[in-house]
């Protein structure tokens, strides 16, 4: 089995880019049993490598205008049904337990899910692959696969200097699938979308778990002692993977200063170190395409921005599908849409 990566290493676009919110509020049963697998995978890949800082478990609190109640009262009860902890503060309650959280007012309130993590999603990739290696995989860093071309027997890869023939290949190549798949003549209902995340300089010593804003689709995610990532500022119109701007932009960086402003008095203390933007891949219903897209090429993408907390459960489940190990699902057959635009919708997560 060979992986080709088109950069020196893997993990270094979207992944790397993320900010890597592992939680259990979501809405599907396939998404909710993707986050609870990849949770597993996450901890195997953590005590394999020994790095105990793969997985940070800060908890999660997300805050809602009263007007989310009807939808909270159900991922509230959907959470304990599954055994997952969860309580709901009132904005008192909230600034009881974050103190920096002080601009928190009623009639705010907040969900708490205190099994919520931030991974590490490069060093979980790197850990994966040496297990890999161990077990056979054969690995081909710094060769970006120009074309594909596919006949009866076999699937060509163009890379820089030679042809790769392949009997089958899985396409887990994130926003750039839909352009790879289009060299070889076919085609995927796909739209890639932009988003950014800022890293700022916090007060040393301050006290934060995951925040998300829900009225204002802003989150942020503690980075370490004195740092914290923030986003979203997401853009939901199609940008091409190879020429979008990778930077953060001026007005993402003021809207997440007033955004941090607006719940903590801290935040007036907080500095911009950098910003930049990485590429989410969208699908008409938000679910990913996993299946085959011909007999011999078979794709795993349509992240629709939550593909850290569920990506290690999909890339094992699209492995086993191309494998023959277990069959396509039609609900996921990158067929099922016609290939033509769509509307792209924001959020992590489904209906929240
Ligand atoms: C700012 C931001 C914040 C996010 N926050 C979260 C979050 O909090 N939680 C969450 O769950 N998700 C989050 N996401 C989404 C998450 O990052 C993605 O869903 C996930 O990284 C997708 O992984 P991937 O492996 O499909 O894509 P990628 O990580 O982009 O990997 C695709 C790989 O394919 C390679 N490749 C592409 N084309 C070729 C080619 N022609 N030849 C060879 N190799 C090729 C690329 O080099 C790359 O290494 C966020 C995304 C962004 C941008």
């Amino acid at each position: 089995m060979l992986l080709l990566e088109s950069r020196p290493a893997v993990a270094s676009e979207s992944s790397a880019k993320s900010g890597a919110i592992v939680s259990d509020m979501v809405a599907t049963p396939d998404d909710q049993r993707w986050v609870q697998r990849s949770r597993a995978l996450f901890r195997e890949a953590q005590s394999a490598s020994g790095d105990q800082t793969m997985i940070r478990e800060h908890g999660m609190l997300s805050l809602f205008p009263p007007s989310y109640q009807g939808q909270v009262a159900e991922h509230e009860g959907s959470l304990r049904e599954r055994g997952i902890p969860v309580e709901v503060w009132s904005a008192e309650e909230i600034r009881r337990r974050f103190p920096e959280l002080d601009r928190v007012a009623h009639p705010i309130f907040g969900v708490w899910t205190p099994r919520d993590w931030h991974v590490n999603p490069t060093a979980y990739a790197f850990a994966v692959l040496g297990m890999a290696k161990t077990l056979g995989l054969t690995v081909k860093l710094s060769y970006p696969v120009a074309t594909l071309r596919v006949d009866d027997r076999e699937v060509q890869l163009q890379g820089p200097n030679d042809t790769i023939h392949a009997a089958r290949v899985l396409l887990a190549t994130g926003t750039w699938t839909r352009k790879l798949l289009q060299t070889a003549g076919m085609d995927l209902p796909f739209r890639p979308y932009r988003t950014q995340l800022a890293s700022l300089e916090f007060p040393s010593g301050y006290h934060l778990p995951i925040v998300r804003d829900m009225a204002t689709d802003m989150y942020i995610v503690p980075d370490g002692p004195r740092n914290v990532l923030v986003g979203d500022g997401t853009q939901l119109w199609e940008h091409d993977p190879d020429a979008y701007r990778t930077t953060g932009d001026p007005e993402f960086e003021q809207s997440v200063a007033e955004g941090v402003m607006s719940l903590s008095s801290y935040g007036a203390q907080a500095r911009l170190r950098r910003s930049w933007a990485g590429l989410c891949g969208a699908t008409p219903d938000r679910r990913p395409l996993i299946g085959p897209v011909c007999d011999r090429v078979w794709v795993a993408c349509g992240d629709n921005g939550f593909g850290i907390k569920r990506g290690p459960a999909i890339g094992e489940f699209a492995a086993e599908m191309a494998l023959g190990m277990v069959p396509p699902s039609s609900h996921l057959s990158p067929h099922r849409y016609p290939n033509e635009d769509f509307t792209l919708r924001p959020g992590q997560g489904g209906s929240l």
